[in-house]
């Protein structure tokens, strides 16, 4: 396979690993996740417009503009063949004596790589629903940054995996955020609502695009934190990430249970998220 290094494409296996990279060090990095369907990536602009803002709030530069970066991924995508799969894009703020205090002006480190997946799995878990695990929120006070520092996130996928659970759902102090690795929304009497875009929670593209979407529908959105009450009580419950789309969450399991049906909200959203795919694979 082939893989990006700075502004290469090159063979996989002759990127030189340096153990001084911050990335390593201190976790100080970002990346994006972006789908690829039928060999293009979905919502390019939406996601480097994330990683933009995620790069200004560390004080990390770009080496290079957004259209290098788009031109480098299309690139990556071409080299491995990858019609349905996924492009994987990190920056760390690069090489340096190891020292928590980071100069402003280091040379960032850019690496990536591109991935086909099979929809099978996917497509599974869209007609079944997924089951999930409620968690403590432990992770930091900055999610809003799409950063390498993922450890509380691992550990609540790790716990909910135990629990035979797909997803972690977490809460901080009783109020619901996010999932381990995606956005959650409740419906309840018609009504969307989802935690709303803070420092607490990572401002999902899919979760924007969702919320996009049930604006077109006029499905009515509440952006307010809800609690575990309200999560215990819903209708419906669903996740959003790149990988997952519009997954709808059938059991709740934890230090509370509680089961769901796959609502007609979900299903609406869903076909309609499909179609924004189709649609941009089209064009
Ligand atoms: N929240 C967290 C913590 C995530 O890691 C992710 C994606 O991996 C999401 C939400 C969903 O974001 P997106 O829809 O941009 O993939």
């Amino acid at each position: 396979s082939y893989v990006l290094y700075h502004d290469q494409i090159i063979k996989n296996g002759s990127i030189p690993v340096d153990p001084e990279d911050r990335g390593y060090l201190f976790g100080d990095g970002i990346y994006e996740v972006v789908f690829v369907y039928d060999s293009k990536p979905f919502a390019f602009d939406e996601h480097f417009d994330r990683f933009v803002q995620s790069a200004n709030k560390l004080e990390l530069a770009l080496p290079y503009d957004i259209p290098t970066f788009k031109h480098l991924t299309d690139e990556l995508i071409k080299k491995n063949n990858v019609q349905n799969g996924m492009v994987y894009i990190q920056m760390t703020r690069g090489v340096a004596p190891r020292n928590h205090l980071y100069e402003r002006n280091m040379q960032s480190v850019v690496t990536g790589y591109a991935k086909s997946v099979t929809l099978e799995s996917i497509a599974q878990s869209h007609a079944n629903g997924i089951q999930t695990y409620l968690t403590e929120d432990i992770r930091w006070l900055r999610c809003d940054i799409k950063s390498l520092n993922l450890l509380g996130n691992v550990m609540a996928k790790r716990k909910a995996a135990d629990y035979d659970c797909q997803e972690a759902i977490q809460h901080r102090e009783g109020m619901v955020t996010e999932g381990s690795s995606s956005n959650v929304f409740i419906v309840k009497n018609g009504t969307l609502q989802t935690h709303p875009a803070s420092n607490l929670i990572l401002n999902g593209i899919t979760r924007q695009i969702v919320l996009q979407v049930a604006k077109e529908l006029q499905i009515p959105i509440l952006e307010e934190a809800f609690l575990i009450d309200d999560l215990l009580g819903a209708d419906e419950v669903f996740i959003t990430s790149t990988t997952m789309e519009v997954t709808p969450v059938v059991k709740l399991k934890g230090q509370q249970e509680q089961s769901y049906k796959i609502g007609p909200v979900t299903s609406e959203l869903q076909k309609h998220f499909k179609a924004k795919i189709q649609n941009s694979a089209s064009t």
